[in-house]
Parts: C-alpha cells; sequence; structure tokens
C-alpha cells in the first residue's frame, strides 16, 4: 500500500490521476456510444415517421392551395378518339383512362439530400398534427438524419471504431441482413438465369470494365443509359454493411442473361426506327397490339432502360425484412415479346429474396403462341406460374384469380406491357412495411407505342378523376412543393390510381373484399379500389422512386364479350352506387342519367354494400374533404328562389301545390333545388308535368322516371333560361300567367319572358 502511495507522490500523482481521468472517460464514451447508436436508430424512426406525416398531413390539410396546373390533358384525344362533341350528354367511360400522354421532361438534375427510409412501422395518421410539427423544414431534418447516422464515428476513438465494427455483428437485426445477404446468395445460385451473385460480386471485384456475363460496370446510382456498354449491373451489396443496423441501400439490380448488345434495336430505352423495307409489315401488325410489334419484336427481352429515379432514391435505404411479393401479370392476347419483356424486367431487376413468384393469369386468350409456347418457355424459370383461366373472366377476376393463388406477403399487380426499372420493388414494399395499409403505386412512366423508347413523365404527378369518374392526372403545383418543402423523391399521395400498376398487402386486399367481382371485362375497377382504399382506412401514394414503363395503347386489342360501352358504364354506375353516397348523382347528372332509366340492370349489389358496411368505411363527403378537396362537387346545380322574369314573382310551393308569390328569402316554401338528375323538387317531392293537360303537380321523386326531368341552361340554346319539359315530344315550358296567378305549359317560345326563369344561386352551368 505504502509502495502503491509512494508512486502517487509528486509527478506519480499527476500521472495517476490522468490514467484514472482518462480510463473512466473512456468508459463513460463507450456508454454514451452504445446509447448514441442505439438512440440513433429510434431518432432515426421518429424522424422518419414525423416527416412522413408532415408531408402527409400537409397535402391533406392544405390540399386546398393546390391548383390543377395541367389537368385532363388527354381530354381533347380522348373525346376525338371517341369521336364525340363536347356537348355530347354521353361522354365515352373513360375509354383510354391510362392512355394518358404525360407530358415528357428531361432528367430531373436535383441533386437534394437523401432521405432516409428507416423506421419502424408508422402508426395510424393523426387526423391532424400539432401545428408545430408542420412547420419545421424537412432540409434541417435531414441533416439531422445524416448527424445522427454520423454520430460516433467523429470523435476519432479507436475503441469506438472498434465497437461499430463489431456492432453489426452483435446486433440481431445485423445477424438478419447476414442471414438475408447469404438467402440471397442461394437464391441466385437456384436462380434460373443468372450466374452465381458471389460469383458476380467477385467479378465484379475485379473486372469493373469488362464484365463478362452479369457483371456490373456501373457504380450505384449512376444513370444507366447509353454507359453500360455490354454489361449489365450488380448492386452494391458491400454498401449494406456501411448502412445501418437493419436496413440496406435500395438493390438497384439488373440483371441479364447474356451480355447486352449496345447496337441492338431498342437497347437503353432508345427510340427504335423500322427500316424501310419492314414499313408495310410494321403497319400490318400494328393491331396485333396497338402499337408497334413489329418494333417491340426486334428488341431484346432483357434490353437496359435509363434509370430514371430521382438521384436521391439510389442512396436511399430499406429495411432488410422487406415483405414478400406475388407479382401477377393478367393478360389476354398479349403480343409475345412484350409479356417476355415485362416478366423478364421483374424477374431481372427485383431482388430475389423479395420475389416469392411471377403468377401468368391467362384470361382465356385465343393465339396459340401463348399456349404451349409459353409453357415450354416459363419452364425455365421455377419462379413463373401459369394460371389458365377457362372462359373470359376479364381483367378484374382474372387478377382475383391471381391473387386467389399467391403465396407472397404483398400482391404486385402489372400489366401485361410494362417494364420494370432498376430498384422499382424495395421502394414500394418498404411503404407496405411502414404501414400495411398503404397501397403504392410506381410511377408509369411511357413506353411509347410508336417507337418503344422509354421515356421519363413528369415529377410530383398524382392520379385525380373529374366527373363522371373519369381518370387523369394532375400536377402537384410548384408553390405547393415549395411551400411543402416536397423533394422530388417524396410519395405523393393520390386521390385514385391509375389501376393497373400497384402493390397491396395481401391480407389487406382481402380484408378489404379484393374487387368487386360483378365488375366485368375493364374499367372502374381501378376507381372501385381507390374508393375502397381510402373511405376504409388506407393511403393510395405514386412512390417517385420506383419506376415501371407501360406502353399507353390507342385501343384495347381484345374484344369485349357484351358492347364495350354499356360494359364499362355498367362497371361505373356500380361503384357509384357502392361508393359515391349522395353524389353519386353528380355521377349521373355527367351524362349518366340514361343508365336510371329502362331498369338497366347493373346486377346485384347487396354483398358490396354489405361489405362497406362491416368495414365501417367513411362517407364519400369525407373522402371529397380529407382526400380530394379540389374536386367540384356541389350536390345540386341550383337552387334558392326560383324568379320568374315576365311577373317577377317567385314559385312557391304549400301542400304539393305550385303557387306564386313574392319573392322573399326567407320563406322555406319558395326554395326548390335543380338537381343533377335535372329534377326541380322541395325535399323529396318533384316537380312533374302533365303534358297533355298543360298542369303542374308535385309527386315524389323517381330517378327512374324521365318525365321528371327538366332542361335548363343548356348551353347556349336560345331557351337557356327556359325550364323545358325533357321528355315531351313537342317542347313544351314552364309558364307564368300575365297576372303571375297560375303557372302552366305552353310551347317553348324563345323571346317570352314568362317562360324564362333564374335560380337565386348556380354551381355548375
Ligand atoms: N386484361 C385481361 N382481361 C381482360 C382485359 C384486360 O387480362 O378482359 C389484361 C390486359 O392484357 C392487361 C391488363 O389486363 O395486361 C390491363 O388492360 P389494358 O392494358 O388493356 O388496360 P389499360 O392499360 O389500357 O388501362
Ligand atoms: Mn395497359
Amino acid at each position: 500500500m505504502m509502495r502503491f502511495l509512494r508512486y502517487l507522490r509528486g509527478s506519480g500523482r499527476v500521472l495517476g490521476f490522468v490514467f484514472v481521468a482518462s480510463v473512466i472517460w473512456l468508459l463513460l464514451d463507450m456508454a454514451v456510444l452504445r446509447l448514441s447508436i442505439g438512440d440513433a436508430n429510434s431518432r432515426l424512426v421518429n424522424e422518419r415517421t414525423v416527416r412522413e406525416q408532415e408531408i402527409a398531413q400537409q397535402q391533406v390539410l392544405d390540399s386546398s392551395d393546390l391548383k390543377p396546373v395541367r389537368l385532363f390533358r388527354t381530354q381533347k384525344r380522348k373525346e376525338r378518339m371517341a369521336g364525340q362533341d363536347k356537348n355530347n350528354l354521353q361522354p365515352e367511360p373513360v375509354a383510354l383512362r391510362r392512355s394518358v400522354e404525360r407530358e415528357r421532361r428531361e432528367p430531373e438534375e436535383t441533386a437534394s439530400n437523401a432521405s432516409v427510409q428507416a423506421s419502424k412501422p408508422q402508426q395510424d395518421m393523426p387526423e391532424k398534427l400539432p401545428v408545430q410539427a408542420t412547420h419545421k423544414s424537412p432540409v434541417k431534418k435531414e441533416k439531422q438524419i445524416k448527424e445522427l447516422q454520423t454520430q460516433g464515428t467523429n470523435n476519432g476513438s479507436l475503441v469506438k471504431e472498434k465497437q461499430i465494427e463489431k456492432l453489426p455483428i452483435q446486433g440481431a437485426n445485423n445477424v438478419s441482413l447476414v442471414k438475408k445477404e447469404k438467402q440471397m446468395k442461394e437464391v441466385h445460385n437456384q436462380g434460373t438465369n443468372n450466374a452465381s451473385l458471389v460469383k458476380k460480386e467477385k467479378q465484379n471485384e475485379k473486372l469493373p470494365i469488362q464484365g463478362a456475363h452479369n457483371v456490373s460496370s456501373v457504380k450505384k446510382g449512376k444513370k444507366i443509359g447509353g454507359m453500360v456498354g455490354n454489361n449489365s449491373i450488380i448492386v452494391h451489396m458491400n454498401d449494406t454493411l456501411a448502412v445501418k443496423a437493419g436496413v440496406h441501400r435500395v438493390l438497384s439490380l439488373d440483371l441479364t442473361a447474356a451480355p447486352r448488345n449496345p447496337n441492338a434495336v431498342g437497347q437503353f430505352g432508345q427510340a427504335a426506327v423500322v427500316p424501310r423495307d419492314k414499313e408495310v409489315l410494321s403497319k400490318q401488325r400494328w393491331n396485333e397490339g396497338y402499337f408497334n410489334v413489329y418494333l417491340s419484336d426486334q428488341i431484346p427481352l432483357d434490353r437496359a432502360i435509363p434509370d430514371t429515379r430521382p438521384d436521391t432514391c439510389a442512396r436511399n435505404v430499406v429495411h432488410n425484412d422487406l415483405p414478400s411479393t406475388s407479382v401477377i401479370f393478367c393478360f389476354v392476347d398479349e403480343v409475345w415479346s412484350t409479356l417476355l419483356r415485362s416478366v423478364h424486367s421483374v424477374l431481372n431487376r427485383s431482388p430475389p429474396h423479395l420475389l416469392k413468384e411471377i403468377i401468368l393469369v391467362d384470361d382465356f386468350s385465343k393465339k396459340a403462341y401463348l399456349k404451349g409456347n409459353l409453357d415450354k418457355y416459363m419452364a425455365k424459370f421455377p419462379k413463373v406460374r401459369i394460371v389458365r383461366l377457362e372462359e373470359r373472366q376479364g381483367l378484374i377476376r382474372a387478377r382475383m384469380a391471381g391473387a386467389a393463388i399467391a403465396k407472397g406477403d404483398v400482391l404486385t399487380f402489372l400489366d401485361s406491357h410494362v417494364e420494370c426499372n432498376v430498384g422499382w420493388l424495395e421502394p414500394l414494399l418498404e411503404r407496405i412495411y411502414l404501414d400495411r395499409r398503404k397501397v403504392p403505386c410506381p410511377v408509369i412512366e411511357v413506353i411509347n407505342d410508336h417507337d418503344m423508347s422509354y421515356k421519363l413523365v413528369d415529377n410530383f404527378q398524382r392520379g385525380i378523376f373529374k366527373w363522371p369518374l373519369v381518370f387523369g392526372w394532375n400536377t402537384l403545383s410548384d408553390e405547393y412543393v415549395k411551400k411543402k418543402n416536397m423533394t422530388v423523391a417524396d410519395p405523393i399521395r393520390c386521390p385514385v390510381m391509375a389501376g393497373g400498376l400497384f402493390s397491396i398487402d395481401r391480407k389487406y386486399f382481402y380484408e378489404l373484399g379484393a374487387y368487386d367481382p360483378g365488375l366485368e371485362v375493364w374499367g372502374g375497377e381501378n376507381m372501385e379500389i381507390s374508393f375502397k382504399i381510402w373511405m376504409c382506412g388506407g393511403t393510395i401514394e405514386i412512390i417517385p422512386c420506383s419506376r415501371v414503363g407501360h406502353i399507353f395503347r390507342g385501343k384495347n386489342p381484345y374484344n369485349f364479350p357484351q358492347d364495350r360501352q354499356k360494359t364499362v358504364q355498367r362497371n361505373f354506375a356500380r361503384v357509384a352506387e357502392v361508393w359515391l353516397d349522395e353524389y353519386k348523382e353528380l355521377f349521373y347528372g355527367h351524362g349518366y342519367q340514361h343508365l336510371l332509366e329502362n331498369q338497366h340492370d347493373i346486377g346485384n349489389l347487396t354483398e358490396q354494400i354489405q361489405l362497406r358496411d362491416r368495414l365501417k368505411c367513411k362517407s364519400f363527403k369525407w373522402y371529397l374533404d380529407k382526400v380530394y378537396p379540389e374536386l367540384e362537387a356541389p350536390l345540386v346545380k341550383a337552387n334558392g328562389l326560383v324568379f320568374n322574369r315576365g311577373s317577377r314573382n317567385c314559385l312557391s310551393v304549400r301542400n304539393r301545390v305550385l303557387s306564386f308569390e313574392k319573392c322573399d328569402l326567407s320563406k322555406q316554401s319558395q326554395h326548390l333545388n335543380y338537381t343533377w338528375l335535372d329534377h326541380i323538387c322541395q325535399r323529396d317531392l318533384c316537380l312533374e308535368p302533365n303534358v297533355i293537360q298543360g298542369s303542374l303537380s308535385f309527386q315524389p321523386c323517381d330517378r327512374t322516371r324521365p318525365v321528371l326531368r327538366w332542361l335548363h341552361k343548356t348551353s347556349k340554346s336560345p331557351l337557356s333560361e327556359h325550364l323545358i319539359s325533357a321528355k315531351s315530344s313537342q317542347q313544351v315550358c314552364l309558364e307564368a300567367s300575365q297576372k303571375a296567378d297560375k303557372i302552366h305549359l305552353a310551347p317553348c317560345v324563345a323571346s317570352n319572358p314568362f317562360q324564362q326563369w333564374e335560380f337565386t344561386n348556380y354551381y355548375s352551368v
């Protein structure tokens, strides 16, 4: 003891003190480091959750700021194709719902901060966030996140660095990462068309540029168009170790069975040209798919396409334990090369451990090559399963047939003429991982139907609809994007989805009652599932980091077992009846009144209505208020007092009897509605003309009786101020007597002021 104390004299004492202090400091530091690493993850989670909530909330709360910049760009095209006049009251029912000529733009060059996608499953979004939260700057947040990521490593302590090296192995999450990598390697080894990943990685290390088969020559996150030469890509498995526990960088896989030929037709998504001597042939083959089938057949089935993701996407991280997916392609008489290119784009660009299977549902195609040849071809790919329907079911029931046998955690529906881009899958699955009620859709890019080039589309686009349920695209305005600090990579909430391409948690899909099986062939199912998702507690998003090209076609290249227009209209009517509540009048009022007459059979809706009750879904009014407040949806066309120009008095209804009174807004008896069904009504009583007697009465409203309809303010008609009985053989109008004591029907005379009427408020004309 004495000996020991002797050491603590003089300079020994100082040295001893320093020694003890540094040991304590070291121990403390180690403890802090552990904490900070553990904490970093949970803070990441919180940061991310708050950020998502902010954006989501901002989009909802302030959506009144949204200015539809480019509504329905293709309306003209649609009208032209349908050969219809604007004034025609029966619009073609969304014939080309996805064939929207979407604006092309140059690749986005903004390299903003990477948004970190590490977080736990998100809680239900609160109805309203605390106000302060919505004002926090996401940029600042991203900075904070970056700081968090680097915390602990900057302090220069060797001990700490060692600890960090160890942590990934100790941590349970990281074990799973290692396992995952192993799994992935195994899957690749089993893999159908590709050599071992391990081999590839090794090759990759050695031969970064020469690249034999399947070897990457491209660094992560770089655009590939025109740069890849004959190599395909394999990506940054190594990077995963550098990222936080439980997450890894998005895998931008792009595997090929053989080296790519940079000179191949359409390689890198470039426009292909039909040689002179093939022009006739190319024209002849157009009708096989209503796109350039000749060129499609020339293009490699695994061609490269430009990585059109915003720059930050390749740096995003996703969870290691994402759910797996079954990819479901339904097709009827699809062109061979486009179907195969669709399948290969999924096989080659999806992480194998996440791709449970690909299900091809043949909706009773007639083309011979889609039978034996397809079976034979797909036999090489163990993940591909083919289901053949024994009679034509239509897209909706075909999808359900695919879903019924799917084994993946998630269902991913794709059209059979698409090309999935690199890194397309994980960002979709990540959203579902965060919240199983999110329904993510990739950005749908354009594969040009004439030259098969792959084109990226505008940023910030969302799916919307206009009356009568016409799907379209709408760009978030610059002001809105700026105000919300949105980056090009942030998910965009969509009032409705385009329909063809989306992922959904399999169990959730069934909880929602899947699709209405009463929908036939094609059309309306995107509206049905969209309303159902939103109103029953889910969310639809477009994920800018997930991109899939789709051939937009001018026509459906398959037949409709029944009349096409009738089929689609019937589908829409089913959707309107189940989901639109009182707003269904807006649907019918925009050109579909005829569906209410003649007992149009739209089939039994009992199950669908019961489902909505059972799920306790919210009202359509809620949907309009919270999800799509920009939509103009006045419940009536006009209301208030009904003023007669000639007599300068107003209509009044007492005990079902119509009379004239001095106009007085305070009298409820003078308040009438002019509805979307063209009824003039007070509560549930409607004005009915007796054309033979020239008299009028008030009768219970009945939407199936055309006689209750009155035309008013029909565009630019000389009788636009008149109230014309819609169903009389000669035109008869509502007329006030000169003394303003009677109302009767009389042949319409444009200049007669006693036949001219005006409501106090107009909402639509
Ligand atoms: N489809 C189907 N059965 C049908 C109609 C369509 O399986 O009765 C398939 C079709 O082959 C395509 C997908 O459903 O893969 C979507 O159809 P389409 O591409 O015609 O729709 P659009 O993209 O024009 O909306
Ligand atoms: Mn399609």
